[in-house]
């Protein structure tokens, strides 16, 4: 992935993406540099993804896009959510290993 030229836009587009499909609208979508996390999402509707993303392979980063869209409707990992991942995310438990935090 950091063969393409403009990475932050890809995981944009790409997290852009997810968003029409999980019928969910952050409010602000940005990609930066974050040190101990690959996601986050504030209760504003700002949906924050590390830089570093660009390097993983496609289906790590849509686990982290998905989990961190989701918490647009659900602020916590309950059952609902964990279904959802699951649904979207075939595989997910496995990458949660993988996550630094
Ligand atoms: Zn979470």
């Amino acid at each position: 992935m950091k063969s393409l030229p403009y990475p932050d836009q890809d995981l944009r587009r790409r997290a852009l993406a997810w968003a029409v499909k999980l019928k969910v609208n952050p409010r602000v979508l940005r990609v930066q540099t974050m040190r101990r996390k690959w996601g986050s999402c504030s209760s504003a509707g700002t949906v924050t993804l590390a830089r570093d993303l660009s390097d993983r392979e496609a289906r790590f980063q849509d686990y982290v896009i998905v989990h961190e869209l989701l918490h647009l409707r659900y602020a916590t990992h309950g059952r609902v959510f964990k279904a959802l991942m699951s649904a979207y995310v075939p595989g997910w438990r496995a990458m949660e290993r993988q996550r630094l935090a």
